[in-house]
């Protein structure tokens, strides 16, 4: 018992030490139990943020303080661990993860970190000192580079479009990152060409067979001559009447035109008026010669000083001295055909106007001039040529616009196909003759019955009060109604 005593006495200080600790580790437990003591972290920053690539990233960090129901908030910062690392080098999300202990316990708050690319390439422009380029071939590129801070060289992804008035580039980085940069082409150094108009800008001539247009020069700023890229558009048709513009342009690769214009007033050759005359007239024509006969006509005629009218063709050379004969006598010389082929002649006003002009070659070779006067083969009134609907109506109306008078006919002969016999004509020629005040008779001089009677109507006419007269530009024509 004593010795039991003794053995507590003994240990009686451990003991007490002990229940202290005992009570205080009670007391805290009931104190951690009632407080509810745990962890708080304060985040510094966003718990997900952006960062961008390349940049430096500096983590805002946390703040981790115990907190309870009873006595509140801590002072005292506790240690902090931070697991995770973020390399802005590489794009992608990064998560560090802040850790501290606290009785026993691990406490731990989590940071998500993007690396993103937000930064679009750059493109730069090349200019080639000195370049000029020409209006009309318009801008050859001079150059350009791509680059991004994540793709590196993107020089071989850029779209380049060439627009109106400027080159747009255009290129995406991998993040979708878009850049765009245009080049205007509106302050380039080159000018758009002169189109410079050689004689009038405004023209009136006279209706005629030819029209040669005194054309452009056209060079652009540089003094290029351009006149290879020339386009001329519409037409003056010369032996028609009316105004015409010539248009002149030049259109660059770029779509732009740079034109002039011309305008052409064609007016008629003036004529003079027809003059009936006052007494009693036969105008004695001849159609389709020189021939055999032509000579004995002119020996007739000279025999009672008659003059009259021979609407002459090339179709026998071996007479052609005879019109200059007939024309030094004093008689009218006026075109007929060169060659009299209808089918030729009709089949455009080209084909009649080539014929026509043959003609009028082989009169000024023989008598020195041109003349003015003509009759159609077959008339004005034929209806052969409707072959070519409308040609007699454009021809008769371009004749007479270039200054040539074409005559048809009021008394007929018939020594067309109605008759060879001389005593008949005579009596056609003098009863025709007899019912106009100006008589146009229509003859041929290749037909030597027709020939035969003319001497037998100068002495009727000049026995009976006629006048015998060569055609002139102011003559009564005669028209016939035009058929086709
Ligand atoms: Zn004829």
């Amino acid at each position: 018992m004593t010795a039991e005593k003794e053995r507590r006495g003994t240990r009686r200080a451990p003991v007490i030490l002990l229940a202290v600790i005992v009570w205080l580790a009670l007391t805290a437990v009931v104190v951690l139990l009632v407080d509810g003591r745990t962890v708080r972290f304060y985040v510094y920053g966003e718990t997900e943020m952006d960062v961008e690539y390349g940049t430096a990233f500096i983590d805002p960090g946390v703040y981790a303080v115990t907190v309870g129901n009873l006595f509140g908030e801590s002072d005292e910062e506790l240690p902090v661990e931070t697991l995770g690392s973020v390399d802005t080098n590489s794009l992608g999300a990064y998560f560090l993860r802040y850790t501290t202990r606290y009785a026993f316990s691990e406490y731990s708050v989590e940071r998500r970190v993007n690396v993103i690319d937000t930064t679009p390439p750059v493109i730069e422009l090349k200019h080639i000192e000195g370049y000029a380029p020409t209006w009309m071939t318009g801008y050859a590129e001079e150059g350009y580079s791509a680059w991004d801070n994540v793709d590196g060289d993107l020089t071989g992804k850029v779209q380049r479009l060439k627009l109106y008035n400027r080159v747009q580039y255009t290129v995406s980085d991998s993040s979708g990152n878009v850049t765009m940069v245009e080049r205007p082409l509106t302050h380039m150094s080159y000018e758009p060409p002169e189109i410079t108009l050689l004689g009038e800008a405004d023209t009136v001539m006279q209706a005629g067979l030819w029209y040669t247009d005194p054309g452009v020069t056209v060079h652009d700023g540089l003094g290029n001559d351009l006149s290879a890229y020339l386009v001329t558009e519409g037409q003056v048709i010369p032996w028609v009447t009316g105004s015409y513009q010539i248009s002149y342009s030049v259109t660059s690769e770029l779509g732009e035109t740079v034109s002039a214009e011309r305008h052409v007033e064609v007016v008629p050759v003036s004529m003079p008026a027809a003059v009936t005359p006052t007494e009693k007239t036969i105008y004695l024509t001849f159609d389709d010669g020189p021939g055999p006969y032509t000579g004995r006509l002119l020996d007739v005629l000279d025999k009672y000083k008659v003059k009259a009218t021979f609407f002459v063709t090339a179709q026998d050379s071996r007479y052609y001295d005879l019109i200059g004969r007939a024309f030094r006598a004093g008689h009218s010389i006026g075109v007929h055909s060169s060659s009299h082929n209808y089918n030729t002649i009709y089949s455009s006003e080209y084909a009649f106007f080539e014929d026509f002009f043959n003609m009028e070659e082989v009169i000024k070779a023989q008598t020195g001039e041109y003349t003015r006067l003509f009759r159609f083969p077959g008339g004005s009134s034929n209806t052969v040529s409707r072959f070519n609907p409308g040609i007699m109506t454009r021809l008769t109306q371009a004749m007479n616009n270039m200054g040539y008078q074409y005559y048809d006919w009021n008394v007929s002969s018939g020594d067309a196909g109605e008759t060879t016999r001389t005593d008949q004509i005579i009596k056609n020629i003098k009863d025709g003759c007899a019912q106009h005040k100006a008589s146009v008779v229509l003859q041929h001089d290749i037909k030597d019955f027709s020939v035969a009677a003319v001497e037998s109507v100068i002495q009727w006419g000049q026995s009976n009060g006629y006048s015998f007269k060569a055609l002139q530009l102011d003559s009564p024509s005669a028209h016939h109604g035009v058929n086709n």
